[in-house]
């Protein structure tokens, strides 16, 4: 026996997951996005150079493929999808601008598998490349908002916002940040190590003493640029007006380096440790792919297999499309498998769902396995049936049976 890889996991019902998908889809598309569908193999190039090399990500959970012998491309098992879209929409010169687009797929990570974290995980991802506008923002968050508590009914969740500035912001932050970490020398050593490569993800440490002293560490709202707080300020009204409720956190800086101005992460206590679900915001990676000038743009990934947690507990309040009714083809001996086949094509073309059993074996044993499938209706076929261009229609719920002609099954079964 071969098991699973570990952090895969193997679906083997997709009704909750279609219907995620089906009222996600709907929603995008209401608003003017299209779907698009992108590569699981990029270059790990790609990610080191936007992602950042400084990040979990990139630094240690990369999936690289092992190039074949002569070759020198380093090929990865994607880990994330804003930076492959940023790279589609580069070489493909796209012209329609904003390009609101969304994709589904699955992501790599080399992480510690436990619930709701993944090896292999599920995102949908949804961009709106080139624009600055404060207000695509808000029509982000706000439409994100609305698929969570309208579409797909989750009442128990919360919305965090930060600001993390413009790069200028960032830079003048880092100075005033490194200044508080240096005259703390109590951090701990990922922390310390943090403080000279990246010092914004400090706030990501979970070392409790750590955590006591960040409280006191100087916030990047407080020294923000004239024309960032404006933009600040007026993004946390505009969601207010929208009526989207949001706290303020500002330690949320999100584990990728890419991201500028608006941060945000949606959380659920149903997932426990691994409470995010959804988290996105602003970003410029267009000119560290070599691009001449900047794109701005802001997107947001969600993760499906967390999605899934939060909504199978409330599954059976959710208008889930029931399965269609099945009608079993029951050929009583072999000889008349021909005709059951030809039956089941009839239907078929009839979109009446249907399945046939086909084993050799006793009518005990085949009514037994056709009761299993959960049929509403089985269709027996024996030498009175075939003799007569008939067959016996079993209501499987009365226990009902009459003799219908073939050509009116299908009438008799849509009925
Ligand atoms: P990120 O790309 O890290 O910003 O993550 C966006 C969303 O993807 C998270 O909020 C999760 O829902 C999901 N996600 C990220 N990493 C994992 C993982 N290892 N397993 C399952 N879901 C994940």
């Amino acid at each position: 026996m071969i098991p699973k890889i570990k952090g895969t996991q193997d679906f083997l019902d997709l009704g909750l997951l279609q219907f995620v998908i089906k009222q996600t889809s709907d929603h995008l598309n209401l608003h003017n996005f299209n779907q698009i569908e992108l590569p699981i193999l990029e270059s790990a190039d790609l990610f080191k150079r936007t992602v950042g090399t400084e990040t979990d990500i990139v630094n240690k959970e990369m999936f690289i493929i092992e190039p074949r012998v002569g070759s020198n491309e380093t090929i990865c098992l994607r880990p994330e999808a804003t930076a492959q879209t940023m790279r589609a929409f580069l070489e493909h010169n796209i012209q329609v601008l904003p390009w609101k687009v969304f994709s589904y797929g699955a992501m790599f990570r080399y992480e510690r598998p436990q619930r709701g974290r993944y090896r292999q995980f599920q995102q949908c991802n949804i961009e709106i490349i080139s624009t600055d506008d404060i207000n695509q923002d808000v029509l982000l968050i706000g439409m994100l908002d609305s698929l969570f508590s309208t579409k797909l009914q989750i009442t128990n969740y919360a919305l965090s916002l930060n600001f993390l500035g413009c790069p200028e912001d960032r830079i003048n932050f880092r100075e005033k940040l490194t200044n508080f970490l240096q005259a703390n020398l109590e951090i701990c050593e990922t922390c310390q190590k943090r403080a000279t490569t990246n010092p914004l993800r400090i706030f990501d440490c979970k070392n409790e003493t750590c955590q006591k002293i960040y409280v006191t560490a100087p916030k990047i709202v407080d020294h923000l640029c004239e024309e960032c707080n404006v933009e600040w300020k007026q993004l946390q009204n505009h969601l207010e007006l929208l009526g989207v409720s949001f706290a303020i956190k500002p330690d949320l800086v999100r584990g990728l380096d890419y991201y500028n101005k608006t941060v945000f992460e949606f959380t659920s206590p149903d997932l426990g440790a691994q409470s995010s679900f959804c988290g996105g915001g602003r970003y410029e990676l267009a000119t560290q792919l070599g691009h001449k000038t900047a794109v701005p743009s802001i997107g947001a990934a969600f993760g499906m297999d967390r999605i899934l947690i939060i909504l199978e507990t409330i599954q059976d309040r959710l208008p889930i499309k029931p399965k269609p009714a099945l009608t079993v083809i029951l050929p009583l001996e072999p000889k008349y498998n021909m005709l059951a086949l030809l039956v089941a094509q009839n239907l078929s073309q009839h979109t009446i769902t249907n399945d046939i059993i086909l084993e050799d074996s006793s009518i005990k044993s085949k009514m037994r396995k056709a009761n299993k499938l959960g049929p509403i209706h089985c269709v027996l076929i024996g030498e009175n049936e075939q003799a007569t261009n008939s067959v016996t229609l079993k209501n499987m719920v009365t226990g009902n049976e009459r003799l219908v002609k073939q050509t009116k099954l299908v009438e008799a079964l849509k009925g």
